[in-house]
């Protein structure tokens, strides 16, 4: 049976290794940390992103782990509320937040049942290996070497194999780092999660319910050069939240977790193989976290992945694997992800840009808070019309295999 690698237990490793080893495909997965509570991990899923893992056959596992609905999305332009657009937005299920350490965890005990996988946790990996022109295996930190038909590198932003490949990742100018904040939620915010996002004093932020109970978000928006010096940051925040919460914020004081610094990387491999490689999820693509796309797009890659991969990989013995018609199946694998990608990060953009200049132009910002109960209901009609794309998926993903 030939053999598969995939480096990175993320969404999109976690979810292909789960479905090769399915279909009774051998399959080691590999994971730098020893367990998944890693500082930050996001958690927005969207209606496309569900419909991913109902697809796979894990709708019943997602109701294992901590999860939440949202209820609405509200815009905040200075104190007043331009408008609320309640979930799900015309579609089959509402944006749901996960909390992902569990998810991964039970992605990874329930490909765990299967025989020929094998879970490597706390060994990153260093380096590849060649033969000639083709990627063989990998080298692992610990001096232990892993042999293999197909290596697949989710490894997430800072892809280790996609530098060890020497595959170009082009990147969008950096425009905003995040300072993610966690606080006790105000009673009853739960029952009516609303993901508000905000635009005051020369600031961009949201904050919503997490899927974590009694647990409030808040993700700060600053530019990549700004310090973030300790500071008083209950009473920065309220003076700027919607009236509501002001009294929450100015009895949270300590209870404010000091935040975690998170750089956004925004850009695309414009090759995403090399002959026995294959690079997906954020490791081919790191995505923005407007709009929460890149957990959606990447259980989207793994589906895409297995479908074109598994017919091939399914053959009895390695010495019947056709190592080229591996690699045809790697172009195709980029070229039926690439356009949806393209797409999503365009929309992104355009989603920031407009947080940006409502940022900037405080005359607009103002003018559009003034007469929020005239133009809001347009500008939520023409917003949730643009969603669509963004929660429903631009291409066909559907599973296959
Ligand atoms: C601030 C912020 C908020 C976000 N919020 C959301 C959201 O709400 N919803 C959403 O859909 N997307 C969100 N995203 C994007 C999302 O986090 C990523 O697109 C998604 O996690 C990509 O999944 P992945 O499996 O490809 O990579 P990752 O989730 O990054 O997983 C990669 C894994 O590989 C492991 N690894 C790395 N190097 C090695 C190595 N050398 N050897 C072995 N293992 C290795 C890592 O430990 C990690 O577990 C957010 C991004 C940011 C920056």
């Amino acid at each position: 049976m030939p053999k598969v690698v995939i480096v990175g237990a993320g969404p999109t490793g976690a979810t292909l290794a789960l479905l090769l080893a399915r279909r009774g495909i051998s399959v080691t997965l590999i994971e730098a940390a020893r367990d998944f509570q890693r500082q930050f991990r996001g958690e927005g899923l969207m209606p496309s992103g569900l419909d991913a893992l109902a697809q796979m056959g894990l709708d019943s596992l997602l109701q294992t782990v901590p999860h939440r609905p949202l209820s609405a999305w509200e815009f905040w332009l200075n104190d007043r509320r331009l408008f609320r657009a309640d979930e799900p937005l015309g579609s089959a299920r509402p944006c749901t937040l996960v909390s992902q350490p569990p998810l991964l965890e039970a992605l990874v005990q329930a490909a765990q049942s299967k025989p020929g996988f094998e879970w490597m946790a706390g060994t990153a990996v260093k380096d590849l290996l060649w033969n000639a022109e083709r990627v063989v295996g990998v080298h692992l930190a610990n001096g232990r070497t892993v042999e293999a038909d197909l290596v697949i590198g989710a490894d997430g932003r800072a892809s280790v194999i996609r530098q060890r490949a020497e595959l170009d990742l082009k990147t969008q100018p950096k425009s905003i780092d995040v300072l993610w904040f966690k606080l006790p939620a105000p009673e009853g915010y739960e029952a009516d999660n609303r993901f508000c996002t905000v635009v005051k004093g020369g600031r961009v932020f949201s904050l919503f319910h997490g899927a974590e109970e009694g647990k409030m978000h808040l993700a700060w928006a600053i530019s990549p050069d700004e310090p973030t010096e300790q500071k008083d940051w209950a009473a920065t925040f309220a003076t700027l939240v919607p009236p509501e919460f002001v009294a929450h914020f100015r009895a949270a004081g300590d209870a404010i977790a000091p935040p975690i610094r998170l750089s956004v990387l925004v850009g695309r491999c414009p090759r995403w193989h090399r002959p026995g490689l294959l690079l997906i999820g954020d490791a081919a693509h790191p995505m923005s976290p407007v709009r929460a796309q890149g957990i959606n797009l990447a259980l989207r890659d793994a589906i895409a992945a297995a479908n074109h991969l598994i017919p091939i990989l399914k053959t009895a013995n390695p010495s019947a694997l056709d190592p080229t018609a591996l690699d045809r199946a790697l172009v195709r694998i980029q070229a039926e992800r690439e356009p949806e990608i393209i797409q999503a990060q365009k929309l992104q953009a355009h989603e920031a840009s407009r947080g940006e200049m409502l940022r900037r132009f405080g005359n607009l910002r103002q003018g559009l808070s003034a007469f929020s109960p005239v133009v809001g209901p347009l500008v939520k009609r023409v917003w949730i019309q643009q969603q669509q794309p963004l929660r429903e998926g631009i291409t066909l993903a559907q599973l296959e295999v």
